[in-house]
This record gives C-alpha cells, sequence and structure tokens, in this order.
C-alpha cells in the first residue's frame, strides 16, 4: 500500500481548497500540520480496507488489531466493510481492481500526484469507476468533486493506452453515514475539467496567486488555522473596524446602510472565528493550559436535561406500580412525513386538508446578475 503521507504539494485531496483559493498552496507550504484524532482515524480505515481487499481475510479478524496506531473496533469493522463489499461488487461484474493506486497528473498538471483508494476498469464495457472511501461525517459530494476528477485523469493516463473508457464514474463510499452519491461522466466532460484543472494549477504558482476566501476552501485551510492569512485577516479588520478604520463593533443601530453592507459579507467567518477561538481554549485548557484567570473543570457545566435510558423498561415499571397510561404518558401524532410512510395514498390525500407548511426564514442570496441595473420588470 502507498503510504497515505505520500502525496505531491499541493495534494490532490486538498484540490476543493486550491481550486477555489490558488494562494493558499504557497502560503500553507511550511506551516505545521499537527494532524487530528479525525484523520488519524481515516488512514486507519484505509490500511484496514486495503488489507481486507488485498488478502481476502475475513474482515472480523482483524477486530483488535492496530493500523496506524488506531485499533480496529466493530463498529471501524462494519463500515469498512460497506466499502470492501462495494468494492467487490464491482468486482464480481467483470471490472479489474488497482486499491490504494498510485496515480500521477502529468501533463495536465505537472508534478502533481497521489494514491486513490479503488481504480476499477472494466476493459470489455469501457468503464472507469473510482470510489473514494470518506470515513469523516461531514458529507461529501460526488458530483463535480474535483479530487475525484482528478484522480480519474490520473487513472486515465495510465489506462488510457490500454483502453478508451466511454463512461467514468466517481464514486463517494461515506459509510458512517450512509451517504454513497456518484457521478458520471463522458470523455468531453473529462476532457473539460482537464482544461479547468490545468488552468488552476497554473494560478497557484503565478508570483502572485489569488485570495479567495470562501467556506469550502477556508474550511480546514492551515493559514486559517494559523492565523496567518492576509485576506482573511482583512475581511475580518473590516468587519471590526470598518474599512476607513471606523470601529464597526459599535450599536448596529448606529451603522449606516453602507457601514451595514461592507461588514455583512465578512460576518460567517467573524463568526466562524470566534467559534475557533473558542474551541482551541477549551482544547488547551483540557490539556492543562485554561487562559489565566481560568480553571478548566471537565464536568460541572449547566447539566442538559433529564432523559429516561430505557422507556421500554420505564413505562413497564409504571404500569406495574398502577399508573394509568395517561397519567404518565402523552400519545402523539408522528410527524407528516412519517404517517406519509405509513397509511395509504388515499388517506394521506385526504389529510390533505389539515396539514400546513410554513414558509421558509427569508435569507440572502447572492446576486449572481452582475451590475445588472433592475428595473420595475424585475418585480413582476
Ligand atoms: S484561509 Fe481561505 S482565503 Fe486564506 S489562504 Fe486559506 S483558503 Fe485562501
Amino acid at each position: 500500500m502507498t503510504s497515505a503521507g505520500e502525496h505531491s504539494d499541493p495534494a490532490i485531496s486538498a484540490s476543493s481548497r486550491w481550486f477555489r483559493c490558488p494562494a493558499s498552496v504557497q502560503l500553507c507550504r511550511g506551516l505545521d500540520d499537527p494532524g487530528n484524532p479525525a484523520a488519524a482515524e481515516g488512514t486507519c480505515a484505509h490500511e484496514l480496507a486495503y488489507e481486507v481487499l488485498t488478502t481476502g481475510r475475513g474482515i472480523k479478524t482483524y477486530i483488535g488489531h492496530y493500523f496506524n496506531g488506531i485499533k480496529v473496533d466493530e463498529e471501524m469493522a462494519e463500515y469498512v466493510l460497506m466499502y470492501v463489499e462495494m468494492v467487490q461488487s464491482y468486482v464480481e461484474m467483470g471490472f479489474e481492481l488497482y486499491a490504494e493506486h498510485r496515480v500521477y497528473l502529468d501533463p495536465v498538471c505537472p508534478g502533481l500526484f497521489g494514491t486513490a483508494d479503488a481504480i476499477l476498469i472494466n476493459i470489455k464495457t469501457r468503464e472507469l469507476v473510482i470510489i473514494d472511501l470518506k470515513y469523516g461525517r461531514v458529507l461529501v459530494h460526488a458530483e463535480n468533486n474535483e479530487q475525484l476528477l482528478l484522480y480519474i485523469i490520473g487513472a486515465l493516463n495510465e489506462f488510457g493506452l490500454l483502453f478508451e473508457p466511454l463512461t467514468f464514474t466517481a464514486v463517494i463510499c461515506q459509510p458512517r453515514q450512509h451517504h454513497f452519491p456518484q457521478a458520471t461522466y463522458d470523455a468531453s466532460d473529462i476532457s473539460a475539467f482537464a482544461i479547468t484543472a490545468n488552468e488552476a494549477f497554473k494560478e497557484i504558482n503565478d508570483p502572485n496567486p489569488k485570495f479567495v476566501a470562501g467556506e469550502v476552501q477556508c474550511k480546514y485551510c492551515l493559514a486559517k488555522k494559523h492565523g496567518v492569512c492576509p485576506e482573511l485577516n482583512r475581511q475580518k479588520n473590516i468587519a471590526v473596524y470598518g474599512a476607513d478604520n471606523t470601529p464597526a463593533l459599535r450599536d448596529v443601530n448606529a451603522l449606516t446602510h453602507d457601514e451595514l453592507a461592507e461588514i455583512y459579507p465578512s460576518m460567517d467567518l467573524v463568526i466562524s472565528f470566534c467559534q475557533s477561538v473558542k474551541e482551541k481554549v477549551m482544547e488547551d485548557a483540557a490539556r492543562g493550559h485554561p487562559p489565566p484567570g481560568y480553571v478548566y473543570k471537565p464536568t460541572g457545566g449547566r447539566k442538559g436535561n433529564r432523559v429516561f435510558t430505557d422507556v421500554k423498561k420505564v413505562a413497564t415499571l409504571l404500569k406495574g406500580w398502577g399508573y394509568a397510561t395517561d397519567a404518565v404518558a402523552k400519545a402523539s401524532l408522528l410527524s407528516v412525513a412519517q404517517i406519509e410512510k405509513v397509511i395509504s395514498d388515499e388517506h394521506f390525500k385526504k389529510l390533505e386538508g389539515y396539514i400546513d407548511q410554513p414558509e421558509g426564514k427569508p435569507r440572502l442570496v447572492k446576486d449572481d446578475r452582475g451590475d445588472e441595473t433592475l428595473d420595475d420588470s424585475d418585480f413582476d
């Protein structure tokens, strides 16, 4: 198996970041990546999957074994088995498997390489499939997923001489969320993506690459974690000090319409920054370094509501002690969606007059009509 730590700079797995913010690559170079427990667990799951796929040994025989310093438990074995079975189902259909296979992206992105979890090719049906195991819980989409599309280009580099695939399928296998989306492309989609990838890759090597802040790219960016991103700092400063250094953290009713318009796009960044500060302070405190003047208490905060751990058992006990059901329990209808599933269509239609659905809350969306001037017809 190719070591999980081996990848080019930038990494294919970070492509959702550098496709959107080219400057992040140069800025993150050399920044310390402390890693995290979720990433270590993910590596363990990948190593386990590779072992099972390549040795043919039953996954349960690995329970209690360690991969990447993490012990395989029943839960992990169960989830990883879903990925293994998904891969094996393609093999049973006649696909040839290349597990944990290194792919190279030259000449589209010179020097870029990475390891695809599973490449499956079927020369007869002219199909190429990439399956990516995601062991985390944050949902990952398959449609236009840059990482998987780059693996497809890498796989084409190697197997394209052997056969000319007609269909390309990118599959996300996220067993802990029972989430298995897939996207299918044809050769023209892949060619178009190769051009986009080539342009994005050129931009990261530009002497003055662009900073583009946004939710997707900034989320796990090391520059954000280390607080060294000039673009985020600029936006935070605007939110806190205003563009002309007039402190913005003042009575919100005293802010002008223009000041509000200036601050608004940066608010999410400020909120996420404050949230990160809170998490980091708690993390440090749990490691024995609370902020001066504070003492860390692992428990003792405001407790949540009390709950019965075994509702059935409690109900039986109460009944046995002679309490009437309507004195200790309340009957409530299932939700509309649940009722729809358990009753006939005919009866559900008859309930339509008793169903209400509140409007969604108002929200602000980006006006993507550029600088077009609004006229009366826009409000027809
Ligand atoms: S924090 Fe966001 S804007 Fe800054 S370098 Fe990273 S991705 Fe780009």
